[in-house]
Order: C-alpha cells, then structure tokens, then sequence
C-alpha cells in the first residue's frame, strides 16, 4: 500500500511555519502498518494544488490532503481534488442548511461564501468536524483494480486529530491489509560515517525488505532499521536477525540498542558500577558536564569538576603545575591527562575526565592546529588519553570532543 499525505497552505512554505500533521499522521499510519512514501507541502494556489492532486492521485493508493477546506476564497483544496479527479462537486443542501441553522442561532447572518464548506466531491461521503466548520470528505473508489482512498482533512490540528480519531480511523482500519511495523536504532560512536557505511552496506544490502537510513553526526552514526510484516513477531524477528550482523560487525562501537543517548548509557553504567564521575574540561567549556546533567537522575553518579579556560585555573582548580603547561603546552597529552587525574582526586571521584584543545578558529598552529584535542580519562589505576584531529567549525570540533569525552568513560567500565 502506497500513502501519501498533502499539506496544504502558503504558510508552511515561509520559515514560520511548519507542518506538524503529517507528523501525526505518518505516526497514526504507521501504526497501521502503512508507511508512507510521499509527503508534499503546496501552497494554496489552484495550479500547483491541482497539478500535486494530480500526481498523488496518479501514483498512491491512499492520499490524505489536510488544509484549505475553509470557506475562503484561497481555500481551494475541494476544488483542486475534484479537477484532478475529473469529478464535479456538488453542493449538498442539508449541510447548507446545517450551516444557516449554526449563524441563525447565533442571530448572525451567514456570509455567501461559506456555502463553499458544502462542496463535496461527488462520490465523496461527508465527514462531521465537531470542532469545527469545515467538513471532512472520503472518497473510495476502484482504481486499477485496486481500491483507492482519497481523503480531505481540515487544517487545524485539533480538528483533525478528532476527526481522525473518530471517523477516519475506524474506517481504514478493516480496508489495510493487516501489517505491522517493527523499527530498530542501533547507536554508535566515534565511527566515521564512510567507513561505518562502508562496513556495513553489505550486510544490510541483504536485507531488501528492510529499510535501512543512515544517520551520522558529530561522533555517532545512527542505523535506524524498519521493516513491515504480517505479524508483529515476523517484523521483530527480520529487524533482529538484522541488528544482531550489524552488531556482530560494529562491535563496541554500539552503544545503544533501544533508543538511549550516549549520556545516558555513560550514566546508566556509572550507576550500575556505582563509580563516580568528575571533570576538568578546557575546550568544550563545560559541554560534557551539560550532556552529562541534561539527563534526569545524574546527581546520583556526577559530582561536578571545573571549566578551567585560562591555564591559571588549570593550576588553581585542577592542580597542573605551571611548569608542566610550559614544558608541553595547554594543549597536551601529559596536560590532559594531569587534567582528568587531579579532578578525579580533588573532587574524590572514581573517574576523571579531562580535556584540552584548540576550537579555532583562530589559535592554530602548524604544530597544534585548530581541531587538534587531548581527551583523558582516569580511574585511579588505569588511564587513557586520546589525541584526535577534528574536522570542522568550533561547534563541531566542541561536539565531537564531547563525545570522545562520553565515550572513553563508556569504554572505561566495559
Ligand atoms: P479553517 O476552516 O480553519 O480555515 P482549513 O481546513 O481551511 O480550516 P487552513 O486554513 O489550511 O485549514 O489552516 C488553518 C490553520 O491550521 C492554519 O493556520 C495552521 O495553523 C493550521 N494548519 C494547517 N495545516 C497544518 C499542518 N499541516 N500542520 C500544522 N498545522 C496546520
Ligand atoms: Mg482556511
């Protein structure tokens, strides 16, 4: 089954405004087992709005057009659905009449156009809206042999939702072969998006019925597998098979299996290995404390630690000799790594992180060029420190040492 949904209004295609029901929708329809392969937003403009009808029509099995059912004149999805179907509309009389009744009890009189609202498509069936004006329609047919649903909701998302809810819904349910969808995300960092892709094309290459997308980002490369099946345990069989070759190839790299983010896997194995955490961070200014704290409960494994920016705090915080800043520079290993062993004892912690670096843009050298950070991470006994040369602006470059931060720490209590 091919879905598609229209979003319709000028709007959405300024910066302002975004189209948030398909967002619904897509989620609704899935749970349908119906995934969607089309999305299109078009302006209220009675060319284009037809010409997309056109083309939905053409090559879906299932369109919902959402918007422009209002009784203004850019209101044109009726008018533009009915064209590219080559059906008339007709004017249905009780819903006219439905509408005097609604203005006269409010002692107003009704404006000539909002008759509009009573043009069905015909064939279509009506859909009430009891939060709104603007009727629904349905429209089912046999096309090609195979029956096709279009169907027109009103903009509103609270109107929407309802009517979908409680007519919509209902309706589709018994017409969609039954499906299930099963999705998975494995999580992984510090992997470089080629090589991660390059390792694993292969593997998911065999699997045609599942869908495989690729997201990389910032130090994590995200495998996000879905796949539809008669049956939920059919779905959820093919998607393990899947990720357990993915995982058979990645390795450690994999952090995560269920949708956790990398702070919260570093928290959840601090916690289960009841240690406790701390951190001196020059270059990313605080940003691993942040990710570490943005998630509800690290009070329980993180103390705390210093942003130590000018190479005096490094000294009076986190107890680096002068003379070792001198002898290596700020930006070093053996810095570093006094770094993560002296917060780690200041604070009394189990683990210590430190790090140091150059996020440019400016501050380079030949020797230590802008992207070049020193990540340390101790436990007391054994300690790793890392040099990486990031790619990229001072964010990426602070993103991505936060993550190498993360990541040690994860690595340190496998
Ligand atoms: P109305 O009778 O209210 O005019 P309508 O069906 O004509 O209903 P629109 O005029 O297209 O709907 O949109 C009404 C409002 O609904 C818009 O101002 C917008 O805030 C919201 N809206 C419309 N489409 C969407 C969408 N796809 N996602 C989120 N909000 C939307
Ligand atoms: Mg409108």
């Amino acid at each position: 089954v091919i879905a598609e949904i229209v979003a319709i209004g000028s709007e959405m295609l300024t910066p302002f405004r975004q189209d948030t029901n398909s967002l619904y929708l897509t989620g609704q329809l899935n749970e349908l087992g119906v995934s969607v392969a089309f999305k299109t937003v078009v302006g209220d403009h009675l060319l284009q709005l037809t010409s997309v009808a056109r083309t939905a029509i053409e090559r879906s099995d299932i369109v919902i057009f959402m918007g422009g059912l209002g009784p203004t004149e850019d209101d044109l999805t009726r008018e533009c659905v009915a064209e590219a179907l080559g059906v008339e509309l007709r004017r249905d009389h009780d819903l006219v009449a439905a509408m005097y009744k609604r203005f006269a009890e409010r002692r107003i009189s009704m404006p000539e156009n909002n008759a509009r609202q009573a043009d069905v498509i015909r064939g279509a069936d009506v859909v009430p809206n009891s939060r709104g004006s603007a009727p629904g329609q349905w429209f089912q047919r046999e096309q090609n042999g195979r029956p096709q649903i279009l169907i027109l909701l009103p903009g509103p998302p609270h109107e929407l939702q309802r009517m979908w809810e409680k007519d919509i819904l209902p309706r589709l349910r018994p017409l969609v072969p039954p499906a299930a969808i099963a999705t998975r995300v494995l999580k992984t960092a510090m992997l470089a998006e080629s090589a991660a892709d390059a390792r694993t094309a292969p593997i998911y290459k065999k699997y045609p019925n599942i869908e495989t997308t690729v997201l990389a980002g910032q130090g994590q490369v995200e495998f996000h597998l879905k796949t539809t099946a008669p049956t939920m345990q059919e779905a959820e069989a093919a998607i393990e098979k899947l990720a357990g070759e993915l995982q058979d190839e990645l390795g450690d790299a994999v952090f995560s299996t269920s949708g956790e983010s990398l702070e919260e896997i570093v928290g959840l194995f601090l916690q289960m290995r009841d240690k406790k955490l701390a951190v001196a961070e020059s270059c990313t200014g605080g940003l691993v404390a942040e990710r570490i704290t943005s998630v509800a409960g690290s009070s329980r494994y993180f103390l705390g630690g210093a942003v130590v920016y000018a190479n005096e705090l490094k000294t009076l915080f986190a107890d680096v000799p002068p003379l070792l800043i001198e002898a290596h520079g700020a930006v070093s290993r053996e810095v570093a790594l006094a770094l993560a062993e002296n917060i780690r004892d200041i604070c009394n912690a189990d683990i210590g992180v430190g790090v140091t670096g150059i996020a440019g843009p400016g501050g380079g050298t030949e020797e230590k060029p802008v992207g070049l950070v020193y990540i340390a991470v101790s436990d007391g006994q054994k300690h790793e420190i890392v040099e990486r040369r990031f790619l990229g602006d001072r964010e990426r470059i602070r993103r991505w040492a936060s993550q190498q931060a993360l990541d040690l720490v994860r690595r340190m209590m496998m």
